[in-house]
């Protein structure tokens, strides 16, 4: 890797410069007094998507702390950059095409956890944005700490969890919530109790440049072997539903009724198991659109788009992908 295609600091190393979008010089300026984080110049972003396809980003970067988070994105405003933050990318589509701008990721150094006990006997837990929620799931359950045992084998960061009201089994993120903790697009922090934040179906009510940076959740004290039971139990049910260990986002669209999932119209409309390519309907469970081998973005988007067709003309109900499509300039 050299210093434009991989991993640099701040300052170092000018070569290749030529290659780099025009504000670099300007950011760099900007940021060389006080960042010790670490960033990636023109990377593919399918290192960081679960589906492992997408064009290139500008940058990546990946902040340390609250402060450093804070005095990027004051940075990115002032030299008018446009950015947007990721966890895991769990639920992400990066077109072919790449994102112009600067993608911020909240990672494993984005983490703490810490418990506070409450005198109605509740616990507040309290999270960093890039946790994984394998972690958090994890520690509640060492703790003794019941409320997240849904959440048990969804992949991604606390965050990311937090931002897409993520779900399994009735239960969801946002019925866990106490408070987040946000920065705006200024940088600035404000804390939000669960009341002033409208949690939809697979999202919540902030705008786009809102970054989830800490997570307080009100849970139970509970038996630790009985949470863990729970957990696993759930983690079985996904195993036994659901494709595991093959590249997907997870479910692909939101399910437009709660009596008609997305999985049985595309089932109904004889696509389970269809397959282009490399891209596949999944044959165990229809609302997973998995990656069998070499693929694009492309690819993923059209039988996306062959499956909304169909099911469409088969049923007259249209799906909405729940996962995040970003940067394709005709959808
Ligand atoms: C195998 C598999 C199984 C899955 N099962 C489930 C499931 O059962 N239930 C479910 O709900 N989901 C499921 N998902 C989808 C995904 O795991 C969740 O949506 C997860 O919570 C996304 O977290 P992430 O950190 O990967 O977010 P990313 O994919 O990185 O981002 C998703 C969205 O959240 C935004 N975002 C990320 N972090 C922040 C932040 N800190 N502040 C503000 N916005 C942010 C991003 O801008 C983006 O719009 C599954 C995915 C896979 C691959």
């Amino acid at each position: 890797m050299n210093a434009v295609n991989g991993r640099m600091t701040w300052g170092k190393d000018e070569a290749g410069r030529g290659k780099l979008p025009v504000w670099a010089d300007l950011f760099n300026d900007l940021m060389i007094d006080f960042w010790c984080g670490e960033m990636l110049w023109n990377t593919s972003m399918a290192e960081f998507s679960a589906y492992r396809v997408g064009g290139t980003a500008e940058a990546v970067i990946f902040p340390l702390g609250i402060q450093e988070l804070s005095l990027l994105v004051q940075g990115l405003r002032k030299l008018d950059v446009p950015w947007l933050v990721l966890g895991r990318g769990t639920n992400i589509l990066v077109a072919d095409e790449g994102l112009r701008g600067v993608v911020i990721i909240l990672g494993r150094d984005f983490c703490s956890m810490e418990r506070n006990a409450q005198p109605d006997g509740s616990v507040l837990a309290r999270f960093k944005g890039g946790c994984s929620m394998a972690k958090v799931v994890k520690w509640c359950t060492e703790q003794g700490l019941s409320g997240l045992e849904f959440a048990a084998g969804i992949p991604g960061s606390v965050g990311g969890a937090t931002a897409m009201n993520s779900g399994a089994w009735g239960g969801q993120i946002g019925d866990v919530i106490y408070s987040v903790m946000i920065m705006d697009s200024k940088g600035t922090l404000q804390s939000k109790e669960r009341k002033d934040i409208h949690f939809g179906y697979r999202s919540w009510n902030e705008p786009e440049e809102m970054i989830a940076v800490e997570i307080v959740f009100r849970l139970n004290k509970g038996d630790k072997a009985v949470i863990a039971e729970k957990c696993r139990k759930n983690v079985g049910l996904r195993k036994k539903q659901q494709p595991t260990n093959v590249i997907s986002c997870g479910s692909f669209f939101k399910n437009p009724l709660p009596d008609k999932p997305a999985g049985r119209l595309i089932e109904e409309s004889g696509l389970k198991g269809f397959k282009i390519g490399n891209v596949m309907v999944s044959d165990k469970h229809a609302n997973f659109i998995v990656k069998t081998g070499e693929a694009t973005a492309a690819e993923i988007v059209g039988l996306m788009r062959h499956i909304q067709n169909r099911v469409w003309r088969h049923s007259g109900i249209h799906l909405d992908p729940e996962v995040r499509l970003l940067g394709f300039a005709d959808l």
